[in-house]
């Protein structure tokens, strides 16, 4: 795999991995799962597109990486970048140095659930690898272009100075990929104003005007925005003293409320999964109904909001495992949208391949697109951008 880049995506108890070669027309990718337990393993496909299974029990981080880069280091990898959710102010991939470790771990206490497990899979391929050039591809970074008036909270001035209370962002890798092939088969590449859509477990919007994030739906955490799997998106602020004063709740109890138990899963009381609640709803659930009601409302309501950091709309694109897949949702949110113009055909929707990228609007208006993510496409092609930057400086 001519001059590959390894991605690594590492979650608390999971690593996703994927080895890409330079046109992306190569691909080896899987998951090391239950790192820790008994029942550890990786789980992917090979170069052949044959399926590999592995047991490797008891495995923590640096085993299973150990496990893997041995199995790829034929290859020759010629970076590895990791995914890190949380990148404070740093505004573009970096390549790992001590200080930008050091920056990542001051950004830890604004993604307490993410950061300290990216930092351990850094801390392990720098030192099984202290030869490869690696890279830190932030899902914040895109929204640094954000203006003040979008990221800031009206809250105490000190409470941003002093302790970075502001809106961030996440998904903008995705939302960044998506926009920009949506854009470039519209035939105007990074040019003009786009809505994005990322629809998936977690969920958030976004507004790019030529190419750069204006203001997205998430905000210091991941939990700011539309209704998620299980998260609840917005909520009023009240909501913890009334839950404090009256139920006796306590703060971590509400945390956990709110981002494990809420959202589609909350609403519908069945499932967090899209699929599940569209069956079910058919069979007539309540619950399940009530949860793609909501879903799809406060969704159009997000990119309504968001649309008016664009000084001209010229598209929207759906993304992520149910922007991808359901034609449904999709149908649902775009009936509250067309006072903007965007008028999208239902045939072109419902025939739309799953998982497939394709333009479903009615031909007048604003263009709506369906565009499958790659998250790892792009911080393969960013940590390579690094790379030749700083060979050549
Ligand atoms: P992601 O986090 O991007 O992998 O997306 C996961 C979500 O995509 C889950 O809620 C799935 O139920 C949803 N999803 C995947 N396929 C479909 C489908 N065919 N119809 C509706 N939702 C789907």
């Amino acid at each position: 795999m001519a001059k590959s880049v390894l991605v690594i995506n590492c979650g608390s108890s999971s690593i996703k991995y994927a080895l890409i070669s330079e046109r992306r027309e190569d691909r080896i990718y899987g998951l090391a799962e239950n790192l820790g337990s008994a029942d550890a393993r990786i789980k992917g496909v090979t170069v052949g597109g044959e399926p590999l299974e592995l047991s490797i029990p008891h495995a923590d981080h640096a085993k299973a990486l150990e496990t893997l880069l041995a199995r790829l280091a034929n290859y020759n990898p010629q970076a590895i970048g990791h995914r890190v959710v949380h990148g404070g102010n740093l505004t573009k991939a970096e390549l790992l140095t001590p200080e930008i470790v050091k920056r990542i771990e001051a950004a830890t206490p604004l993604a307490p659930l993410h950061n300290p497990a990216h930092l351990v899979g850094i801390e392990a391929t720098m030192r099984l690898f202290p030869e490869l050039p690696q890279v830190a591809v932030f899902d914040t970074a895109f929204h640094q272009t954000m203006p003040e008036y979008a990221y800031r909270y009206a809250l105490p001035q000190n409470l941003y100075t002093e302790h970075h209370v502001r809106r961030y962002g996440f998904h903008g890798t995705s939302h960044a990929y998506v926009t920009e092939r949506a854009s470039e088969l519209a035939g105007a590449k990074n040019q003009g104003g786009w809505l994005s859509a990322h629809l998936g477990n977690g969920s958030s919007t976004c507004a790019v005007w030529n190419g750069q994030s204006i203001d997205t739906s998430m905000g210091m955490t991941p939990l700011e925005g539309v209704v998620m799997g299980t998260r609840s998106g917005d909520v009023d602020p009240s909501l913890h003293l009334f839950l404090a004063s009256n139920l006796g709740w306590d703060i971590q109890k509400i945390d956990n409320m709110l981002n494990k138990e809420s959202g589609l899963l909350g609403l519908s009381g069945l499932s967090n999964d899209m699929r599940t609640l569209v069956d079910a709803s058919n069979d007539g659930h309540e619950g399940a109904t009530l949860a793609i009601e909501v879903f799809c409302y406060r969704l159009a309501k997000s990119l309504s909001a968001l649309s008016c950091g664009l000084p001209r709309l010229d598209g929207l694109v759906f993304t992520g495992g149910i922007g991808e897949n359901s034609a449904y949702v999709r149908e649902k949110t775009l009936g509250y949208l067309s006072h903007f113009g965007l008028q999208f055909s239902k045939e072109k929707n419902d025939a739309l391949p799953r998982g497939t990228e394709g333009r479903i609007d009615a031909g007048q208006g604003p263009q709506i697109w369906v565009v499958p993510t790659d998250e790892e496409g792009r911080i393969a092609k960013e940590t390579r951008q690094v790379v030749e930057q700083t060979v050549s400086a």
